[in-house]
């Protein structure tokens, strides 16, 4: 089980990762891009890292809402809206809960899809974020053990990495460059693979 003490760990966490892959974050958006992938999200973690104390006694549902809702307003780009989105759809699912299970975090990595591919217009194969989180969902699924779970979603989530070098982007601003975007790994991909990887870690 994770408490809402330890959700509040991961997400320092991850800001710290986030913050550590900055410059190859925006070294992967400036290859299809405009190079401020890594630079919007490490800006909205740190915003979302300086709140985590203040919402540390609160349900998981408010301190996910709260992660999203920080990060919509301080993140520029798609990217901000978009795991903001999904943030804001993990906390709704989440409710007033203060321990979830890996079921729980099933369910919370379901609806955070929902709330890419609504917020995002986007499916599976358009060179997303998408494209790492689905099969991420997809690998966990049967799996009962929660380290293994997660551990078969991170090995999904960096093949999904893979995958994007092979795929015409069809979404965001990559798609302006149309077949000059294959080759190239997606950021939004490759960011939402270190954040699993940081959850997987922490158990
Ligand atoms: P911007 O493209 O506005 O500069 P970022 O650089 O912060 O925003 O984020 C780019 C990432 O956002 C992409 O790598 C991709 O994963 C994701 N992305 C962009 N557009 C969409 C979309 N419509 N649906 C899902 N993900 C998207
Ligand atoms: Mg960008």
């Amino acid at each position: 089980m994770i408490n809402n003490k330890k959700v509040i760990e991961i997400l320092h966490n991850i800001s710290l990762k986030i913050n550590e892959q900055k410059d190859y974050l925006t070294m992967l958006d400036n290859e299809i891009g405009d190079g401020d992938h890594g630079i919007n999200l490490a800006r909205g973690f740190v915003e979302v890292d300086k709140k985590l104390e203040s919402i540390s006694d609160k349900d998981i549902g408010t301190i996910l809402k709260t992660t999203g809702m920080t990060l919509v307003s301080t993140v520029g780009g798609a990217s901000g809206p978009l795991y903001g989105t999904a943030f804001m759809y993990a906390g709704k699912q989440v409710g007033d809960k203060s321990e979830i299970d890996i079921n729980d975090f099933k369910d919370i990595l379901k609806v955070a899809i929902d709330g890419v591919k609504v917020r995002g217009k986007a499916e599976q194969g358009e060179k997303t974020m998408l494209d790492a989180m689905i099969p991420a969902y997809n690998s966990m699924s049967e799996e009962q053990d929660a380290k293994v779970a997660l551990l078969k979603g991170v090995d999904a989530a960096k093949k999904g990495v893979e995958y994007t070098k092979t795929i015409i982007a069809t979404k965001g601003r990559a798609s302006y460059l149309g077949e000059r975007s294959l080759g190239h790994q997606d950021p939004g991909a490759t960011s939402f693979t270190f954040m699993l990887e940081v959850i997987a870690e922490s158990l």
